[in-house]
This record gives structure tokens, sequence and C-alpha cells, in this order.
């Protein structure tokens, strides 16, 4: 019942003339799958987006986006402003985000909620370090970091986001969750949001994002909480994040 989602994070990379290559591969290719293509992007490449991908499959989103909505804070850029380009997605918490900019549970559910203010799809990233999954942490922190964006959003909201589950150490080193650790997380995100709301629990799809790739995206999405993928590496060659996209 949950559209599988297969959502590129492009992080700092690209070029004009690299993103005309990769965007013109990805909106040439047809699509057999039924899930949804999301490609996310450096803000300045949105126009960009826009042009190649306007009457394609294929959607395109923020990495990032300000909790406020207008007003004097130099270098941010408004959920308002992302909402004047076919722009539908933005991340929100991305482990890097929280380990270089300090953003907090906090910070990111203001983002969250701005965002869906704007009708832009926020896609909250949760996930543990090495060192919190080796104490036994990684429920109690995935779940206070998704509960302080549960904390700001009414039910209705809550039921229109996505979120993200990104064991740190797994994003960019080649190591994966194994399908049934990931499921493990997956279904206690899905519980506590159900605590809240079964309508949302039941709506909201729940990404796995950590070295996906061609080889594990199969058995990965074949879990029953897993919804998606959010890929890092991988979205940037076509042929990569095609397959991935076949896969699900
Ligand atoms: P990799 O796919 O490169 O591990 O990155 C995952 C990620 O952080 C996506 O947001």
């Amino acid at each position: 019942q949950r559209r599988t989602l297969i959502a590129g994070n492009w992080k700092m990379n690209g070029s004009l003339s690299a993103n005309s290559a990769l965007l013109g591969e990805l909106s040439g290719a047809s699509i057999a799958s039924a899930c949804e293509v999301l490609v996310c992007v450096p803000f300045v490449y949105i126009p960009q987006c826009e042009v190649f991908l306007a009457k394609t499959q294929i959607a395109f989103g923020a990495q990032d986006v300000s909790p406020h909505q207008s007003g004097a804070y130099t270098g941010e850029i408004s959920p308002a402003m992302l909402a004047d380009f076919s722009c539908k997605y933005a991340i929100v918490g991305h482990s890097e985000r929280r380990a270089y900019h300090h953003e907090s549970n906090e910070l990111v559910a203001q983002k969250a909620l701005q965002s869906l203010r704007s009708n832009i799809y926020p896609i909250v990233c949760v996930g543990e370090t090495l060192e919190q999954r080796e104490a036994g942490k990684t429920n109690e922190v995935v779940v206070a970091q998704l509960q302080a964006v549960m904390d700001v959003l009414d039910e209705g909201a809550l039921a229109r986001i996505v979120v993200a589950y990104e064991p740190v150490w797994a994003i960019g080193t080649g190591k994966t969750a194994t399908p049934e650790m990931a499921q493990d997380v997956h279904a206690v995100l899905r519980k506590t949001l159900a605590v809240r709301s079964d309508f949302a629990a039941e709506k909201v799809r729940i990404l796995y994002g950590g070295s996906m790739k061609p080889e594990n995206a199969k058995e990965l999405l074949a879990m029953p909480d897993i919804d998606g993928g959010l890929i890092g590496g991988a979205s940037l060659k076509a042929v990569d994040f095609l397959s991935i996209v076949a896969a699900a």
C-alpha cells in the first residue's frame, strides 16, 4: 500500500555539466518500476532539475531547509522558496548535518514542521553511530530523534513525513546493515509512530540508507518495513541508481 520511494542524495557533488549528463540519462531511461523516484540535489541546482525533469516521472528535492519561512537569516533557504520551484521534498536532519552543523533533534523537528507548512515533504533522517550501536543504544537514539519530530506535528502532518533510517556507521563506508538489522530498527520506528497514530504508522514510508547499491538493494527492499532507499554514492551514477530503481 505504501509506494516505494527511491531517493538519491547527491550530497555536495555535481556541476552544471555533470548534472546535465546524469539528469539526461535518468530522464531518458524508461522506468518500468512502480516506485517513486527522487533526486535530492544542492540548492543551486534545483532550477536545473526543474528544467530537466519537468516532463518526467522523476521528482527532485533539497538536502536541507531553513526552520524559518522568511526574514533575517542570512544564507538560509526557506521551504516557501523551495515550493516556488516544483521541489517536492527536503531531507532534514541528515547525520552529516547533525555532526558537522550541530543540528539538534529540536531544530530538525522545526525544519520538518515548516517544510510541511509549505507542502514540502520532509525526509527525516535518524540513525545511530557505531559507538551508540555497540553500547546497545540504537533504539533509544532513533526513537528520540523521531519523537522530537512527532512532538511538533499533528496526526495529519505526521502522516505526510518520510523517515530515513541511516546508521551512521554504514554511510559511505561500504558497510551495509543486514536486511534483518535494518528491519528491526524500521519496525521499532513504525511502532513508535503507531503509539501516536495507527494511520500515520501505516502511511509513513521508512527508507533505509547507508551503502545501498545494486547488489544489496533487492534484499533490503524485500523487508516488510523497508519502504525505499536513500542512496548517496550510488545515486551519482545513472546505471547504478537506475538498477536500484529496477530492484524496487
Ligand atoms: P551512501 O549511500 O554513500 O552510503 O550514503 C548514504 C546517505 O547518507 C544518503 O543520505
